[in-house]
């Protein structure tokens, strides 16, 4: 994730800052060295770190904090609200008929992203094609076509024609029943004036309403370059970030944005279809600094829970809360949970607990227990119907038939009935709280 430390390292430094009303410049010098060095390791551009440190150093020192308010949190303040404006705006994307064109090297990503831009804008109830235009990268062509129907929207290619403009004539033509049309071009290992003359030829027959450049977040301090060249020949409207998932630093992303007078339109968080966030800076933001990105979070936990609803038409998750829960439930659960993308990226969203708690968790605690989670699954497979709805009546014998039938070990079987214990008590709790005590909790947890 982007600049990752950022929150980590700043929380310790204002966690220092507890109890005090005041600032002093020790801690405004702490806390201004913390950010420098978070954004030089994230390879953001050094001027842009020092304006950046500059502004939070003279307005925590001269603003005074509002009444009522600690010095932690009005610093955390000015700290969000400086990191916004550096971040600026998300490109306006509208939910209206429109042709984006991207732009980028090979390999950042830009066919994946295509897809993932299409399945957004068709879960926004418009009709998007995708348009390959790459002769120059073999594969590119079956790449786009399958995630494409993976997405379940349209495309067109060729893999047998040469010529990137005449295929983004045709492409436009056969396509015409939809109404937002994707172009992907062709990338290069570096910036070479063929790739700018072909795009250049290629943008002046799609005439497209926006260019995006799409920017791998490993890319450094590259990223500046390559956004002044394309923003040069084609002007570039908005950056797609991709790769987020990994353990890339993205400060060279920011820069590039920053340099440009562009904006972020989406971030790539992985390689299926759905992984893709429209970018909205507050919450951008908020998550970098460990204060959480509710929004982000219930779009995703509504979405999911809506899957899987439609999937099962007996099922409600509000019905859990009314009455008993059972292993059914569970496996409905779990089937959202995964919908909702990895659980790392999850807790990243949640309030209070994102930073602080990954931190703690040891670095392969998340796919053990994804890797749980699936087998959990496998084992609710080999029960039956009446073990499911009642798992306390399943005795040691059906313990060793199920281990058997799912190929697991008797020892997983127990774990998952004792975890089904565990959250069934734990909703118990939920279902005597009345909305006051639900709200308090909220509350605590976003502090
Ligand atoms: P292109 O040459 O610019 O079209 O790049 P591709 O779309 O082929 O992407 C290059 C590689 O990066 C592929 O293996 C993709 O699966 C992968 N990729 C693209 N976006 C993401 C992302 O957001 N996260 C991850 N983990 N991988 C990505």
């Amino acid at each position: 994730m982007v600049l990752d430390n950022l929150g980590s390292s700043l929380r310790g430094s204002l966690d220092k800052l507890q109890g005090k009303s005041r600032l002093d410049k020790d801690d405004v010098q702490e806390i201004v060295k913390e950010i420098q060095r978070s954004l030089l390791s994230a390879d953001v551009d050094v001027s842009l770190v020092m304006d950046l440190s500059d502004s939070i150093k003279t307005r925590a020192l001269e603003e005074d904090p509002p009444a009522g308010t600690s010095a932690r949190d009005h610093v955390l303040k000015i700290v969000y609200e400086e990191l916004v404006g550096l971040i600026g705006d998300s490109t306006e994307i509208p939910l209206e008929p429109q042709t984006i064109m991207l732009a980028g090297l090979q390999g950042s990503g830009k066919t994946t992203t295509a897809a993932k831009m299409a399945w957004w804008f068709s879960k926004k109830g418009l009709r998007p094609a995708v348009i390959q235009t790459d002769t120059f990268r073999p594969g590119a062509y079956d790449q786009a076509k399958q995630m494409c129907e993976r997405a379940e929207v349209d495309f067109y290619g060729d893999p047998d024609a040469d010529d990137p403009v005449q295929i983004a004539e045709e492409g436009l033509e056969a396509t015409e029943d939809a109404d937002v049309h994707i172009v992907d071009t062709a990338g290069r290992h570096a910036l070479e004036a063929d790739l700018i003359d072909e795009i250049e030829e290629i943008e002046s027959v799609v005439q497209p309403d926006l260019n995006l450049l799409v920017l791998d977040a490993a890319i450094g301090q590259g990223a500046k370059e390559q956004a002044q060249e394309f923003d040069g020949s084609i002007g570039i409207g908005g950056v797609v970030i991709t790769k987020l998932d990994g353990t890339a630093k993205g400060g060279g992303a920011l820069t590039a944005v920053n340099e440009t007078d562009s904006s972020i339109a989406f971030l790539g968080t992985g390689e299926t279809v759905q992984d893709i966030e429209r970018f909205e800076p507050n919450g951008f933001i908020s998550r970098l600094l460990g204060m959480g990105d509710l929004k982000q979070l219930s779009e995703r936990v509504e979405r999911a829970m809506a899957e899987t609803q439609a999937e099962d038409d007996d099922w409600d998750p509000e019905d859990i809360m009314k009455g008993s829960f059972t292993l059914k439930d569970m496996k409905k659960q779990m089937e959202a949970m995964n919908k909702m993308g990895p659980l790392d990226q999850v807790l990243d969203m949640i309030p209070g607990l994102g930073g602080g708690l990954k931190d703690q968790l040891p670095e392969d605690a998340m796919d053990v227990t994804q890797d749980r989670m699936r087998k959990f699954e496998v084992i609710m497979d080999s029960m039956t119907d009446a073990e499911m709805e009642n798992p306390r009546s399943v005795g040691a014998q059906q313990v060793r038939r199920i281990a058997r039938g799912s190929g697991t070990d008797e020892e997983t079987v127990r774990e998952l009935l004792q975890q089904h214990k565990m959250m069934e008590r734990t909703l118990k709790q939920f279902q005597g709280m009345g909305d006051g005590d639900m709200q308090r909790m909220m509350k605590k947890l976003q502090n």
